[in-house]
């Protein structure tokens, strides 16, 4: 009898020549991926060098839809690999170093690997800006939080804190005031220096649970197992004290993860334009996701506008013209 040995299949086996790549594995290119694998695209995503985006750093997770109970953010973009997996697609644990979109089929290079693309979607994502303070990372999703969308609940009758004086900060601290028994927002500048719109201001002002520290910053974030405060500095009288907190909403702004597409692409404010539905000005590269949205950033969003993104892709494939 002939012994006939399989090959593991290696990222050399990965044929260089693709109808679609989607760049990023978060929400957003998962689904990309789950719906131009059913449209027979054989999509390949290029997976960054942090599979399953930003869920992966958070642990529960309570308004994706389906899941009656919270589901862990690991486990969510785990199943969606396998979905997207199971359905046809390839996965490539390298992080895209270069583009070429002025020739066709595009190009897209990886260290160690490129690909010529009839199509791309960029879901490259976005990350919050963190205070990187010790602790930091090691107590987010444990008290340490940067959307009150998603985790304000967790913070049900405890004192939190917000820091931030942009108007995502003051929609945060509105937002997370429906749920905490007191929100101490905490800005480093002074009173007059708050950007955030002033009807947004009008409203936090008025509301009696909302309490103002200006001129300070956070020195350090407390706890070991989950978040019990934070150590502050008053700028103006370089006294440092203590806060005790059930919930800490850092709000300073978020980075798109554009640095790779500058000048060969349209943005604004480093987040990508859609031009038509979700192109972009260069007819046949799409985008998704936090990379785009600088509104809504939720999961389910970024993973709305991937199915979009495969769809739009899937047509322009067929027919540029009807586009
Ligand atoms: C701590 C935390 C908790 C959150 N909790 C919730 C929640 O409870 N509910 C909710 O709806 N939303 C939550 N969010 C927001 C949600 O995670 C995002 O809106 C969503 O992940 C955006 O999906 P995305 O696919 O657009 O991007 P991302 O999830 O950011 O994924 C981007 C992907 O692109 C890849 N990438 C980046 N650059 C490259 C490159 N050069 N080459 C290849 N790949 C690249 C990355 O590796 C990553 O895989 C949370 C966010 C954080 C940070």
């Amino acid at each position: 009898m002939q012994l006939i040995l399989h090959k593991k299949p290696t990222d050399e086996d990965i044929s260089p020549n693709r109808e679609i790549v989607i760049i990023g594995s978060g929400p957003a290119g998962l689904t990309a991926a789950i719906y131009a694998a059913r449209a027979q695209l054989h999509p390949l995503v290029i997976a960054g060098l942090e599979p399953g985006g930003q869920l992966m750093t958070t642990t529960e997770v309570e308004n994706f839809p389906g899941f009656p109970e919270v589901v862990h953010g690991p486990d969510l973009m785990s199943e969606m690999r396998i979905q997207a997996q199971r359905l046809g697609t390839e996965f490539l644990e390298q992080n895209v170093m270069d583009v070429n979109f002025d020739q066709y089929p595009f190009l897209v290079l990886t260290d160690q690997r490129q690909f010529n693309a009839k199509a791309v979607i960029i879901a490259t994502g976005a990350e919050p800006k963190r205070l990187e303070l010790e602790n930091e990372a090691k107590l987010s999703g444990r008290g340490v939080s940067y959307c009150a969308t998603c985790d304000a609940p967790f913070f049900k009758d405890v004192e939190a804190a917000v820091i931030g004086a942009g108007d995502a900060a003051f929609e945060e601290a509105l937002f997370l005031v429906k749920y905490a028994s007191k929100v101490k927002l905490i800005y480093r500048g002074s009173k007059e220096k708050i950007r955030a719109n002033k009807s947004l201001q009008n409203r936090a002002l008025k509301d009696p649970k909302i309490e103002f520290i200006y001129n300070t910053i956070v020195t350090e974030v407390l706890g070991q197992e989950r978040l019990l405060g934070i150590k502050v500095l008053n700028l103006e009288s370089q006294k440092e004290y203590e806060i005790p907190l059930g919930g800490l909403l850092v709000a300073i702004g978020h980075i798109p993860q554009t640095q790779l597409f500058k000048g060969k692409i349209e943005m604004i404010n480093g987040y990508i334009l859609h031009k038509r539905y979700t192109m972009t000005n260069i007819p046949g590269i799409f985008a998704a996701g936090d990379v785009v949205d600088f509104r809504y950033r939720q999961a389910i969003t970024a993973a709305g506008q991937g199915c979009q993104a495969a769809i739009d892709a899937e047509k322009w494939l067929q027919d540029p013209k009807l586009f």
